[in-house]
């Protein structure tokens, strides 16, 4: 069985360092929001290379808290993607607001960017791109247009952590960036995690508060808001890892660039662009195949872990059912969703197994082939 990531091959690698870590912080008796907290947001704004970042409890909560941040709620339209993890438009409904879908450009799977101003009216706050699978949107033409229309950014870099568009990292084009250290990240913890970050003093600040229960002195209380803080043996396990994260992205496209070539001459098989100018970390190395669910099944049968990602456009879901929005708003999200499969991909991943990989879904490809016209 070759899976589509291997949690346990990555801590044999930095396990000895992370227990070390941990063990200290057991020891120090300080838990929440203490000093391994404020050292990662200081090494992880230089990393990303922003002014301010803000330790919190998920990615969820970083996408919610930016809203929140820019006060953005009831009668206001976000414009986004339903080509994502639901959390992206979770996190615009959990502040009352409203999630307007643009298509995605089907190279990239990203927003399409010359969609997005048709989708802008007078209650439109904010875009909200999604790095997705490690991939950077074209953030020069988001940019423009949200300097143009007056309106915010907050980008869904979830999947993306140390991609580059430009030589500049994702998440600090606009007004506030959203990572998650969910474990299957391509920096992840050992429990949950998340991180807003900003350039913005204001936004930041704003942030803090509504972290830690809408009150920048503790016992004072300006505002609603949450229990999102970081705890203190995530933010040191996050430590030791960000110092790997670079190394880690570097074999993940080592490992895409080699999947390429195994498909060279599999001509059923798309295999992932790339946007100039842009560095992107493959958190998912994801092909497009004709009858997709039937290889999808057959590869499972023979110990591939491939995965779909993601089975139901979020247009499409009961949970967004109350917008009325039909199948056919969204050809090319729709038309993705039933092509796509993302195969297996970590830094720890050998040539061996990545050459398995490829022959198994060659062959797979051509058995649902003759399944299907059979
Ligand atoms: C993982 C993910 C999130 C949410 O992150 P959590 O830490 O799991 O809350 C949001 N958006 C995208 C695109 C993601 O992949």
């Amino acid at each position: 069985m070759i899976p589509i990531i291997d949690s346990k091959r990555q801590y044999a690698t930095v396990g000895a360092e992370v227990e070390k870590e941990v063990v200290e912080v057991l020891r120090s008796g300080s838990y929440i929001l203490g000093k391994n907290c404020k050292a990662f947001e200081e090494e992880i704004a230089k990393f990303l290379d922003v002014k301010n970042a803000v330790t919190l409890n998920s990615g969820t909560d970083a996408l919610h808290l930016a809203l929140r941040a820019l006060d953005i709620g009831a009668g206001d339209e976000v414009i986004t993607v339903a080509f994502t993890f639901v959390a992206t438009t979770e996190a615009i409904g959990i502040v009352g607001a409203k999630p307007v879908f643009v298509d995605i450009d089907p190279d990239t799977f990203n927003i399409d960017v010359n969609e997005i101003e048709s989708k802008i009216t007078p209650r439109t706050k904010a875009i909200l791109p999604v790095h997705l699978y490690g991939q950077p949107c074209n953030m020069d033409v988001i940019m423009d247009i949200a300097k143009r229309h007056d309106l915010f950014v907050i980008e869904d870099a979830c999947q993306a952590i140390g991609a580059e568009y430009k030589g500049k990292k994702v998440g600090t084009f606009g007004d506030i960036g959203c990572f998650s250290f969910y474990p299957t990240k391509n920096l992840g913890t050992m429990g949950d995690g998340g991180l807003a970050v900003t350039n913005s003093e204001f936004l930041k600040n704003r942030m803090i508060a509504l972290r830690n229960h809408g009150g920048a002195i503790r016992y004072y209380h300006d505002e609603i808001g949450v229990n999102s803080r970081l705890d203190e043996i995530q933010a040191a396990i996050l430590r030791v890892k960000l110092n790997y994260i670079d190394e880690w992205n570097k074999k993940r496209r080592e490992h895409a660039a080699y999947y390429n070539e195994l498909f060279k001459d599999a001509k059923d098989i798309e295999t992932p662009k790339e946007l100039d100018n842009t560095y992107c970390v493959y958190h998912q190395y994801t092909v497009k195949v004709p009858n997709r669910d039937e290889v999808h099944k057959l590869l499972q049968e023979n110990g591939i872990g491939a995965m779909i990602y993601y089975p139901v456009p979020l247009h499409l879901q009961k949970v967004h059912a109350h917008l009325g929005l039909k199948e056919g708003l969204l050809p090319n999200t729709e038309k993705n969703t039933k092509l796509v499969l993302s195969l297996p991909m970590f830094a720890e991943i050998t040539e061996e197994e990545q050459r398995t990989v490829a022959k198994t879904l060659i062959e797979c490809v051509e058995k649902a082939k003759s399944k299907v016209s059979a």
